[in-house]
């Protein structure tokens, strides 16, 4: 049909398909006269709704929703998303409200309109707007869709109608469309194995956006269906007579490749023509998977195999469940020829993939949410897809990108030990494999097995491979190593979240050490032993006292300052053992050792307080232990305002020496990916070197605590390193930490 013949473009050159061809389409399938009626309604309602109102191509505007419900009826879907399929335009089209259809037509219809809706007005506002569709757009066209799959269908085929009669808009809005199309809409379509509309789409998309290139290959298409008729019809009856002779039931039809695939082997891929084997495939249908392999032996037994062409896709089914069996063999003539064997129920998952598996079935009692759990079992990726979308902390650039990566480019299809397809992205290790299977398989991973081999966990696994993960409770679970090794976001962020527990569990650990260490010397002070102390404390009133469950808990809440030493010491009633005398050990050995003056003296032994860490530069006071010499604090310390009397005045060393002291710090900031690599990166790019990182999740606020020592030769770097921290997305905090 010429595009020049003004008659042609009315419905794209397609032919009009009346509600009567649709009723004769949905009522082989749907009996109950509720739901025959639903759809007779939505029909009629959104008959009288854009009435009056016309396409660019020139038909009247309802032929637009009729041909959307045509294609969604020919998907076999139900009733509620024929009727939404009728009613998709009217709410952002005409004067209608969602509140309305709700009314109307149940809030099952009136939540499939609104989504739609929804992802109809973001487009406009860009038509209006802006040049480009942004990552941002795409990021909220998949989360309207990832809601329910029926959004998906239903916005497939409206985007199909468009595309097929897109001849009506300007230049520029076409390639728009198509970009977006092949973008978008292709991907999904693929993933969810819709190939008819898939393929479609593509073809749709490269005719507008490289005519050229679309005729030229339809021509060598064309030319070489014309040379190779007789070869294929001779292949094609001596195959079917063959089977026929074996009483095997069949079907046999030829196919050829779509335009949109030999453009990609030809253009993306540098095949030439004539290195594409499979324009030009035979499909056999039969009635059971065991026939499959059984017509496939027989046709390799007359005709020669191409080596390395036999694919099995029955007993590893492709991520988006398609099953067949391919070879391409060598007719007689000399040509090459594919061909596939399926079943019929393979068949129709291969044209209409989750469309096939969710036919709609009467009277079946399963529910939407069992719907589509189902539909995330057999679809793996879509529950990724819904997990992901779920995630709104990722940037809109970040979500496509992972969607990209991790669903819509995933190549690699490996096998649990029980014959489970797990869909991974080229990389993929068994890290990413484990993690798929469950967050504690991946958590508790020690080793793997591949296809009966004992691998390291960084292999990199191929389609076809049997894996099984070896678990162990004793396993020390994820490392940095992992973030290496794994390929996956999904398996990467599980990972992060598993280093970030452990280093809060370590925390605790050093938190009771600390804590202990402090309420030590408080009993030293007082001239009592470990031992005594330990006997103090260990008992039952004190414990009850502080609300502790055991010792580790009071010195945790000792070292978090909830519980004061003295408060335990003033409980227990315990006095010190002899009056302390203040006695100043003089340094004799060498002249600067200590970087503080003590009164007018610099020769007297100090240590740096641990609690408070003061570096050159802080403002500072000594304060004088009992056989330790002097300790010097922050003046703002509060570790030293307990006893007036044994504080003395101290300065920093003029000409000190420069040397790094450890500072303890504290960064609080609001989680995002890359955080910690972010703050660190800043850190170190500083060359400020860290000797210790921990991390606390805050779930309820969505926020993180670090803890750090950094090291610092004075306070006025610090202050600038602050600020370098401070500047980090999401850092809301940074302050030293006083013990
Ligand atoms: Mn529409």
């Amino acid at each position: 049909m010429s595009s020049k013949d003004i008659k042609s473009k009315i419905n794209g050159g397609y032919p009009l398909h009346t509600f009567e061809d649709i009723k004769d389409i949905y009522s082989l399938y749907i009996e109950d006269k509720k739901s025959r009626d639903l759809i007779e309604k939505a029909y009629n309602y959104a008959l009288k709704k854009h009435e009056g109102v016309y396409r660019n191509t020139g038909e009247e505007y309802i032929h637009h929703p009729l041909e959307v419900a045509y294609i969604l009826a020919k998907l076999h879907v139900g009733p509620i998303t024929i009727s939404s399929g009728f009613l998709h335009d009217v709410v952002e089209d005409t004067d209608t409200s969602i509140e309305t259809i709700a009314k109307e037509f149940g809030k099952e219809v009136a939540s499939l309109v609104d989504a739609l809706t929804k992802i109809q007005r973001l487009k406009l506002s860009h038509d209006q707007g802006k040049i480009n569709f942004t990552a941002e757009d795409h990021k909220k066209i998949f989360l309207g869709m990832s809601k329910d799959i029926r959004v998906i269908i239903v916005k497939l085929a409206d985007r199909l109608h468009n595309m097929r009669t897109a001849e009506g808009l300007s230049t520029e809005r076409i390639e728009r469309l198509s970009q977006e199309t092949l973008e978008v809409f292709v991907p999904i379509a693929h993933r969810l194995g819709l190939y008819t509309i898939q393929s479609e789409l593509e073809d749709l998309s490269l005719k507008y956006l490289r005519p050229e290139i679309y005729h030229h290959i339809e021509e060598m298409l064309n030319k070489k269906m014309k040379y190779r008729k007789k070869s294929l019809d001779s292949l094609m009856k001596r195959i079917a007579d063959m089977l026929f002779e074996k009483h095997i039931p069949f079907e046999i039809t030829s196919r050829v490749k779509s335009i949109y695939s030999i453009y990609k082997k030809l253009y993306l891929k540098g095949h030439t023509f004539d290195e594409i084997y499979d324009v030009l495939a035979i499909r056999i249908i039969t009635d059971t998977e065991l026939r499959c392999y059984e017509i496939i032996g027989l046709i390799h037994a007359i005709y020669k195999p191409i080596p390395g062409r036999f694919k099995d896709y029955i007993a590893v089914p492709k991520a988006n469940m398609y099953q067949s069996l391919h070879s391409s063999i060598i007719s007689g003539a000399g040509d090459f020829f594919e061909v596939q064997v399926r079943t019929k129920e393979m068949n129709e998952i291969a044209e209409t993939g989750v469309a096939a598996h969710w036919k709609y079935k009467e009277g079946s009692k399963s529910s939407r949410k069992k719907e589509q759990k189902e539909i995330e079992s057999k679809l793996h990726w879509f529950r990724d897809f819904v997990a992901m979308s779920a995630d709104n902390s990722d940037d809109a650039k970040n979500y496509m990108d992972n969607l990209r990566h991790d669903i819509f480019e995933s190549s690699v299809y490996v096998l649990t030990p029980l014959g489970k397809v797990i869909d991974l992205p080229s990389g993929a290790t068994p890290i990413d494999f484990a993690y798929k299977i469950h967050t504690k398989v991946g958590d508790s991973a020690v080793g793997a097995i591949v296809n009966n081999i004992m691998v390291p966990l960084n292999t990199v696994l191929k389609s076809g491979d049997v894996c099984e993960i070896k678990t162990s409770t004793n396993s020390s679970g994820p490392n940095e190593g992992w973030l290496k090794i794994a390929k996956t976001t999904s398996a990467l962020s599980h990972i992060r979240k598993a280093l970030l527990k452990k280093t809060a569990s370590l925390l605790k650990e050093e938190k009771i050490i600390k804590g202990k260490e402090t309420l030590r010397e408080s009993f030293k002070e007082i001239g009592f032993s470990d031992d005594e102390m330990i006997s103090h404390i260990s008992n039952k009133n004190i414990l009850e006292k502080f609300e502790c469950q055991n010792v580790d808990d009071l010195y945790i809440k000792v070292h978090n300052r909830a519980v004061g030493p003295k408060q335990i010491i003033d409980f227990l009633g315990l006095k010190s053992k002899q009056g302390y005398e203040i006695k100043l050990d003089k340094i004799h050995d060498t002249n600067d050792s200590s970087p503080v003056i003590v009164g007018n003296e610099t020769k007297i032994a100090t240590t740096l307080g641990n609690c408070c860490s003061p570096i050159p530069g802080d403002d500072i006071v000594g304060y004088i232990t009992k056989g330790k010499g002097v300790t010097i604090h922050r003046i703002d310390c509060p570790n030293i305002t307990r006893d007036r009397k044994r504080l003395i005045e101290a300065s920093w060393r003029e000409d000190l020496p420069t040397k790094n002291y450890p500072v303890d710090i504290e960064i609080k900031a609001t989680d995002r990916s890359n955080l910690l690599t972010d703050i660190m990166g800043v850190i170190s790019q500083h060359n400020v070197p860290i000797s210790a990182i921990s991390a606390h999740l805050h779930n309820e606020t969505q926020t993180t605590t670090f803890t750090a020592t950094i090291h610092v030769s004075d306070s006025k770097r610090l202050h600038d390193i602050f600020n370098v921290i401070l500047n980090v997305r999401g850092v809301y905090e940074v302050d030293r930490i006083i013990h």
